[in-house]
């Protein structure tokens, strides 16, 4: 029979999801789905999240990047070794994955058709490209590698340009580190250059959404400053200025 921590537990869920968008999990409110749009970029997205990316919904924004992109999903764990879906995905033949990540040997979005013709064989049909993002923070990302050195072993996709993330508030080593969001927006227009997705494709609403999720994150932080919302942060003087809100937002 359940208990009571289980009535209590599942009432706090219902009544929280009551509240909450199904599909962004911001409050109904403040829902940023009218911001994004869903695209259908030919490629397939998989991000790996770390369980503690995966608490985070509020700020994370592996959610997001999955809202708009239509042949996208989110696969939770540390070790993937033995994760059956993501195991059946790598090894399913209409594929060719690729994991976004830097290294000498990397790819690029210049090359990528090149690799899939090399990779196809006639007269199958051309293969999808399967691209591995870690939607995780720097930090996770490389305990996600070191419990993953397998995910090295694959075909490694890279930036051909430098990007530097607008996300400046979130707690990366640098702006170097850019958000999932971002990275999915930037290997679209790289891989748009390279005609490898179509270039007809507007792939702006991936950050159309990621700014509205930055305005109403330091619109809420503002709030709590000014005692509008409470305040959990009392003791640390970091979260208790006002922050600007950008322009460009
Ligand atoms: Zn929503």
């Amino acid at each position: 029979m359940p208990s009571v921590f289980y009535y209590i537990s599942f009432y706090a869920i219902i009544q929280f999801m009551s509240e909450r968008c199904f599909k962004c999990f911001k409050p109904k409110s403040v829902c940023l789905c009218k911001y994004g749009k869903e695209l259908d970029t030919g490629v397939k997205f998989v991000f790996l999240m770390h369980p503690k990316e995966f608490r985070r919904t509020r700020t994370g924004t592996g959610y997001l990047s999955h809202l708009c992109l239509k042949d996208s999903e989110i696969i939770v764990g540390l070790d993937f070794t033995k994760n059956a879906r993501f195991q059946q995905l790598l090894n399913d033949p209409q594929y060719y994955p690729a994991l976004m990540y830097p290294g000498e040997d990397a790819i690029t979005a210049e090359t990528i058709t090149q690799k899939l013709d090399e990779a196809s064989t006639d007269p199958a049909p051309q293969k999808k490209l399967l691209l591995i993002i870690l939607d995780a923070t720097w930090f996770c990302a490389k305990k996600m590698i070191e419990h993953n050195q397998f995910l090295l072993e694959l075909p490694k996709l890279s930036f051909s340009g430098s990007y530097r993330s607008i996300f400046t508030f979130k707690r990366e080593p640098s702006p170097e580190c850019i958000s999932t969001i971002e990275c999915c927006y930037y290997i679209i227009k790289e891989l748009q250059a390279g005609n490898f997705v179509d270039p007809a494709l507007d792939p702006e609403p991936l950050m159309n959404i990621f700014k509205a999720m930055i305005k109403l994150q330091l619109t809420a932080e503002n709030e709590r400053v000014l005692g509008i919302r409470t305040n959990s942060h009392d003791y640390d003087a970091k979260y208790n200025k006002i922050k600007e809100i950008p322009d460009f937002l």
